[in-house]
């Protein structure tokens, strides 16, 4: 039988950030240190961490990054404000905007406010359609990092059924425009579930590859997949486990001991997905401070 083959995004992460040294090396050359201007409302624990784990990642690859913290109270108005200042600002080249924002803040109109051209996140809905169209210009971190995942293992898409169990504008969506587009990673017939899909295992078990992106803890049990299949596993969520120093593990949508003696590759969580969406974020500033600086 052949061995499941453990998709380390740590590794291609690793491998990802420092072929981006040389881009930023060259950058550096011209004066030109590719920066990461981050916004965070309120003190979510789950947003602080990855806020925080960006900026770091940034720093160590010789990137510049801010972190700008506003309390719940802050008004639409004061923080769109805001996110003007930071587009007229020429020594920043990606905005972000951490998610979620407090339910009586507009996340589109925040999103909507960011300069296209800055928006590193992928999420502006120009960039969205950018990418449903076909010819995509910043694309979500988190489906990039699948596709280059994906590329990195030699995994091909085309013609196989890819099967994406979530559909939010950030993961599912894009991903079913990547992996059904023309593109090297792509051509793959995609199905898109959802909290409205019924029998959802009649649908996973025929992936060839299955992504899931729900944020339900192992709602992919091993009956649900297909022997062999390649499963990428979006989800992160925080398990309360008393016996850890931090009072909780992070755990995936796939449950993942019991998948590993059949599937034929999968990504571990912690270790799969999230380190490939940080590398592709400083990927996207990179391009950023490249574009920017090209078109001045
Ligand atoms: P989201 O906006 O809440 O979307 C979740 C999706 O799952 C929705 O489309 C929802 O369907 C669907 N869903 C919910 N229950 C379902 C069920 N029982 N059966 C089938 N589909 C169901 O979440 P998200 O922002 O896409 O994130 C998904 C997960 O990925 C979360 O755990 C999040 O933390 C994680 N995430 C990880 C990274 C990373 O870097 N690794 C980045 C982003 C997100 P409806 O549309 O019908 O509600």
């Amino acid at each position: 039988m052949k061995e499941t083959i453990i998709l380390d995004g740590k590794i291609v992460s690793d491998s990802i950030k420092n072929n981006l040294k040389k881009e930023i090396s060259l950058l550096s050359d011209r004066n030109i240190v590719p920066k990461l201007s981050a916004i965070i409302v309120g003190d979510d624990p789950a947003s602080q961490i990855y806020v925080n784990t960006k900026y770091k990642t940034f720093k160590k690859f010789g990137c510049e990054s801010e972190i700008h913290r506003f309390n719940y109270d802050i008004s639409e108005k004061e923080l769109i404000d805001f996110i003007y200042s930071l587009n007229h600002d020429n020594s920043i080249h990606g905005i972000l905007v951490q998610l979620p924002l407090p339910s009586k803040i507009n996340s589109d109109k925040i999103l909507n406010s960011i300069n296209p051209k800055k928006d590193v996140d992928g999420f502006h809905p120009h960039n969205l359609g950018l990418l449903l169209k076909g010819t995509p210009s910043f694309i979500p971190c988190t489906p990039l990092g699948c596709i280059e995942i994906l590329k990195h293992y030699n995994i091909t898409t085309e013609s196989k059924h890819v099967v994406i169990v979530g559909r939010s504008n950030i993961v599912g969506k894009p991903l079913m425009n990547l992996l059904s587009g023309k593109y090297s990673v792509g051509n793959a017939t995609v199905t898109i579930c959802h909290s409205h899909t019924k029998n959802l295992k009649n649908f996973t078990l025929i992936a060839d590859i299955l992504i899931a992106a729900v944020g339900k803890n192992n709602i992919i049990t091993k009956d649900m997949v297909k022997e062999g299949a390649i499963v990428l596993d979006v989800g992160i969520n925080r398990i309360p486990d008393q016996n850890k120093e931090k009072g909780y593990i992070i755990s995936g949508d796939v449950d993942y001991s019991n998948l590993l003696s059949k599937v034929g590759a999968i990504t571990p969580v912690p270790g799969g997905i999230g380190p490939m969406t940080i590398a592709m974020l400083l990927n996207n500033t990179v391009k950023s401070a490249k574009n920017i600086n090209e078109s001045n």
